[in-house]
């Protein structure tokens, strides 16, 4: 198996070991192990939850730099909608749109044009009667990793659509090269300005079945500044940005699933009340709704850590930017298709989404057994505190490291302790027994 390639990292010099990443993260992918955070890759979902409680900053998100496209002929940004909402006091998006191109890219598509599209293509696969209901989107990189490790009945649920991001790189290639005849596909880099982590790890995965279309992902964060000094020489704007008020409306939560127009849908955000979703989801404890958009940051993509600006801040800005705006753009009945159900192939992800199972303690099933009930009884022997001396989040996750090989119980400090206070005690108590049998003699 190849190992997924992660865009969270950790500053070992930065970290002392105090337990804050290890108690918020939520797939207790972090263990403390010589007086450090380590994270296990294969839990990680690239959720940022790490970077946002750190009190050190040890731990950071890493994308590509500007420099990376510098050598392509034909650079194209593709900005998220959520960029538009850094910016105080912007009523016009074209602002952002000029000032990437000041910035050197020859061209910019928006994602929001994109995100219309796949809009569209959602209302279709909702209604497809063989689509698995609740539908659960797959726009979140975070989402679809958390499902496809910890909730593998509900594989099926997920839209099995390209995300926005995806899409609006295969489209802006497509539209430089008719544009530039000249050009071939080898000199176009597109280049995805992204508010989170976890789409810089799905394009360096790969995610889907084919090689992404997006060459590199810049941090919004490292770019807002950049365009912030672009952005405020005063010159005649061209009419650049082409996107209305669905495409906008997905920087936040709640705007992908208003525009699937059915009122039978949930929007969920924040990781923990996705958690609980997902398990209600799982357990059948679900409400009949046909539509589930869940986003791992709060407030959705406008909360992502490489988003600048606070996302309730942002997300106001965006209601106000798309006040005036058209309801789509780009969704058109006639150039989409005629046939109520029909989605191009290009837009679909066509390889199932599978499970990987990372807490899975045996391939044998009665080993597996055994191990669980070794687990259950290193766990009886613990004393229930939670409280992360060890180096794992919670008492029942060291006793599975315990049984993994990746722990020793002598770890457990409290365990430790009252074993010390029992050997001082029979250590002293015999002395003293000694020369009281001394004395009576
Ligand atoms: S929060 Fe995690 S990464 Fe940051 S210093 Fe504490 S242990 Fe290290
Ligand atoms: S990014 Fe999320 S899943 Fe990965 S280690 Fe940090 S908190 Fe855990």
């Amino acid at each position: 198996m190849t190992e997924y390639k992660h865009s969270v990292s950790l500053d070992i010099e930065k970290c002392k070991g105090c337990t804050n990443c290890l108690k918020r993260c939520p797939t207790e992918a972090i263990r403390i192990r010589n007086g450090h955070a380590v994270i296990n890759s294969s839990r990680c979902i690239d959720c940022g939850e790490c970077i946002r409680i750190c009190p050190y900053k040890a731990k950071k998100a890493i994308s590509d730099k500007l420099d990376a496209i510098k050598d392509f002929k034909w650079k194209i940004a593709l900005p998220a909608p959520s960029l538009y909402g850094q910016f105080d006091s912007l009523d016009e998006i074209d602002y952002v749109l000029q000032g990437l191109l000041d910035l050197g890219f020859d061209d910019v598509f928006e994602v929001a044009r994109a995100a219309e599209l796949v809009s569209g293509y959602t209302r279709r696969y909702i209604n497809r009667p063989n689509s698995i209901k609740p539908v659960i989107s797959s726009a979140c990189p975070v989402i679809v990793r958390l499902i496809s490790l910890r909730f593998p009945y509900l594989c099926d649920n997920v839209m099995p659509l390209q995300p926005p991001m995806e899409i609006a790189a295969m489209l802006a290639k497509k539209q430089a090269l008719e544009k530039n005849p000249d050009l071939c596909e080898s000199d176009i880099a597109t280049c995805f300005i992204s508010p989170c982590p976890a789409k810089v790890s799905y394009v360096k995965n790969d995610a889907t079945d084919k090689k992404s279309y997006v060459d590199c992902v810049v941090s919004m964060s490292d770019i807002y500044f950049s365009l912030l000094g672009v952005m405020k020489k005063a010159k005649p704007l061209l009419p650049l940005s082409r996107s209305g008020m669905i495409g906008i409306g997905w920087a936040s939560t709640g705007g992908e699933s208003s525009a699937i127009f059915n009122d039978k849908y949930l929007a969920a955000d924040g990781i923990e009340n996705v958690m609980k979703v997902l398990d209600q989801i799982d357990n059948g404890t679900f409400p009949d709704l046909e539509f589930i958009e869940l986003n791992a940051c709060n407030g959705g993509c406008v909360g992502g850590t490489m988003a600048v600006e606070n996302p309730y801040i942002a997300k106001a800005r965006l209601q106000t930017l798309k006040r005036y705006l058209p309801v789509s753009q780009n969704w058109n009945r006639k150039t989409a298709g005629e046939d109520d159900f029909y989605i191009p192939d290009d837009y679909i992800i066509q390889s199932e989404l599978e499970y990987k199972p990372v807490s899975q303690l045996a391939n044998d099933t009665n080993e597996a057994i055994k191990k669980m009930a070794d687990i259950q009884a290193v766990r009886e022997q613990l004393p229930d505190l939670d409280c992360g001396s060890c180096g794992a989040p919670t008492c029942q996750a060291f006793a599975y490291d315990v049984v993994k090989g990746e722990a020793s119980e002598d770890e457990c400090i409290v365990k430790m302790r009252m074993r010390i206070k029992e050997l001082l005690k029979s250590d002293y108590a015999k002395p003293e027994k000694e020369s009281a049998e001394n004395d009576s003699k």
